[in-house]
């Protein structure tokens, strides 16, 4: 089965007003050489009403970097996926390492996030993946299942339309990339474990996004793989023309 791409940023906590307004401004100009890829950009919570009216007009999507599994209350400081929606998202980042690491999330609560954001029509993009110790101990394959098990096992069902990006915390913003062929190996095991859950048909649409040092020189060898659906970028997408190279080096598989 053919899956459309998606090139998705991930700002974290950078950037300003002005930065936000020039980055839109200049990827929407690109927008008549569009590929067929879809275009998911996760500002700070800040600056989406900004990113949301540059991208006005264009298919690009916006996503908040994180979403409560409540949709409202008394949660100071956090945003639902009610309110994200309303701000004009189409996504959220669910489970991302620096949330795990910074915020002490859990995966029960992640699975929590997926289905809260999944049941209010807010897609999640749920981020996997091992530590260092992880992978020396050989313990990859148990630590995917594990967390994919807890995002699937809190309700996101099967016909929910939700990616996944497979991020090793060793590559993230480190400047170390898995190999073409370990970023393959841990996405067929990833498809493997959705086909087990959901059935076949369904896993074989589910996108899975590679994250981790992701940039115009090592994005073309990491989409040769058939289970690389696209990317998760965080240092690499805060620059309007890495960012658009990228998302035209998954232009053809
Ligand atoms: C990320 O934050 O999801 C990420 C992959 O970061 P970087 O591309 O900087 O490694």
């Amino acid at each position: 089965m053919s899956r459309r791409p998606i090139v998705a940023g991930n700002w974290k906590m950078n950037l300003l007003r002005s930065d936000a307004e020039a980055f839109s401004a200049a990827l929407a100009s690109e927008v008549g050489s569009q590929p067929p890829v879809d275009v998911v950009l996760f500002p700070p919570a800040v600056l989406i009403d900004t990113v949301v009216e540059g991208f006005e007009g264009t298919p690009f999507e916006v996503g908040g970097q994180d979403v409560h599994p409540a949709a409202s209350g008394a949660h100071t400081g956090d945003i639902s996926a009610p309110q994200l929606l309303d701000a004009g998202c189409a996504w959220t980042l669910v489970g991302h390492s620096e949330r795990r690491r910074d915020h002490g999330e859990d995966d029960h609560l992640v699975g929590r996030k997926a289905s809260a954001a999944a049941q209010h029509g807010l897609r999640p993009m749920i981020c996997v993946g091992e530590t260092a110790k992880e992978r020396e101990a050989e313990a990859t394959f148990e630590v995917l299942e594990r967390q994919l098990d807890a995002a699937l096992g809190e309700g996101l069902l099967g016909g929910a339309d939700f990616a996944l990006a497979y991020e090793p915390v060793w590559a993230i913003g480190t400047g170390l990339t898995a190999t073409p062929e370990l970023a393959q190996e841990a996405h067929a095991h990833l498809r493997h474990l959705l086909g087990q859950r959901l059935g076949a048909s369904v896993a074989a649409g589910i996108r899975v996004l590679y994250g981790g040092s992701a940039k115009p020189g090592n994005v073309a060898a990491l989409f040769a793989g058939p289970d690389v659906d696209g990317f998760l970028v965080g240092g690499a997408s805060l620059d309007s023309s890495s960012f658009w190279a990228m998302i035209s080096a998954c232009a053809d598989r």
